[in-house]
């Protein structure tokens, strides 16, 4: 069986990367494919829910813990061409070995995720998945302080005190900055 093709979506927030997920994953519906998107939950539920971008547009996704990424080797079904992931760096470690069966099965992966913490620091298993990727398309914000490309994800220096890594957060948290503009907190 020939290999499916792992697409990676990067790049700060406020990119747009699910829009750009939903995108892809739209097309292929319209090419008649059988698609299945996943999401991890941080709190370990499991549930279906949608994926919404900021434009508005929406897909049914399966939410599973993300402590458990094979839990969507046991969701897929056997028609499924596309399988697409959001928020990818959340997951554990074995999300790296899913992707890998995947695509072993002939399936094509297409996922989005952070590439760096707000703190530039590697996120979750992206360097393991850009690596092994075909495509990678890496989305860039604007600078809320210059206006100019934005690569970096700012915590909020006004906000609450960040936790650790895994702050799930939107525009009350966090900016998009370049890397001039860019403070580790
Ligand atoms: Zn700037």
């Amino acid at each position: 069986m020939e290999r499916g093709s792992l697409t990676i979506i990067t790049g700060c927030m406020f990119s747009g990367k699910t829009t750009e997920l939903l995108r892809l994953l739209i097309r292929h519906i319209i090419a008649r494919q059988i698609i299945q998107l996943f999401k991890p939950n941080i709190d370990n539920r499991y549930d279906k829910d949608k994926v919404v971008s900021h434009n508005r547009t929406s897909l049914e996704a399966i939410v599973i813990p993300k402590d458990n990424p094979n839990m969507i080797l046991e969701l897929i079904g056997i028609n499924t061409t596309i399988v697409g992931i959001d928020e990818i760096q959340f997951f554990t470690p074995e999300i790296v070995q899913v992707c890998e069966t995947l695509l072993s099965k002939g399936v094509n992966v297409i996922a989005a995720g952070l590439k760096q913490d707000s703190d530039g620091r590697l996120f979750g298993s992206m360097d393991k998945l850009l690596i092994i990727s075909n495509f990678i398309t890496n989305l860039t914000a604007v600078c809320v302080i210059c206006g100019e490309e934005a690569t970096m994800t700012q915590w909020k220096l006004e906000g609450p005190l960040k936790t650790g890594q895994i702050v799930v957060g939107g525009s009350e948290d966090y900016d998009a900055v370049c890397h001039k503009h860019h403070k580790v907190i």
